[in-house]
């Protein structure tokens, strides 16, 4: 799950990122509203968690301005105690919640999964293909019942995957969901993740899931 925070705080900001991060999360932080907007609508994240009070184009602007453009991605507003003003124009601007500064890091994650949950339109946390299983919720990945343990971020390239079986994702695809975007992609480090991920999930299954189009990319098994 990819989720961009623009918030200038810095302190607020890093404790954000590595606290999402130690959830398997894939963070990019911005500090500045412009360069932040940019981001946001240049690049796909899942969850856009927003600071009101911004450098530059404020949080109210942002969310004003993607909702003009109709992009949909889900909006956590991030307030302080005494913007209740604001945090009342950002729903009515189509944001998807909001939580008052200061919070706890669990509640802001669980609250990034019910506003996902509820974007997605779906309750569904258990994605299948054949007899892998990959619950997104608890991170739990199967195959048959043979557990897998992953880390963080192989679980993000699965995930990405898993969620599009059949369809062929790029290494800059894959670098764009799975790393940040000060990642670059001119390394091989796709495909050194994909080759463990690989060994992972197929190692001696005789199907086999993740497949490679030479010179293009790497796809999950598409469905039958
Ligand atoms: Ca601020």
């Amino acid at each position: 799950m990819k989720v961009l925070v623009i918030e200038d705080e810095k302190k607020i900001a890093s404790f954000v990122r590595k606290g999402l991060e130690a959830q398997g999360f894939v963070v990019d932080v911005s500090h500045h509203g412009d360069e932040g907007y940019t981001l946001v609508t240049t690049r796909a994240y899942d969850v856009l968690v927003l600071d009101i009070m911004l450098p530059g184009r404020d949080g109210l602007s942002i969310l004003r301005n993607l909702r003009e453009r109709k992009m949909s991605v889900p909006v956590i507003l991030l307030t302080a105690r005494s913007e209740l003003n604001e945090r009342l124009e950002g729903l009515k601007l189509g944001a998807d919640d909001y939580l008052a500064k200061p919070f706890y890091l669990e509640e802001l994650i669980a609250r990034i999964h019910a506003v996902v949950r509820r974007a997605a339109g779906t309750p569904q946390s258990i994605l299948e293909l054949e007899d892998l299983t990959v619950n997104l919720l608890t991170r739990e990945v199967k195959r048959g019942t043979r557990k897998i343990e992953l880390t963080a971020r192989e679980f993000a390239l699965l995930e990405q995957f898993v969620r599009s079986p059949g369809r062929v994702f790029t290494r800059a695809q894959i670098c764009e969901q799975v790393w940040d975007y000060h990642f670059d992609p001119g390394s091989n480090l796709v495909d050194v993740y994909v080759q463990r991920l690989r060994k992972k999930i197929d190692g001696e299954a005789p199907v086999k899931l993740i497949e490679t189009l030479r010179g293009v990319g790497y796809r999950l098994k598409a469905r039958e």
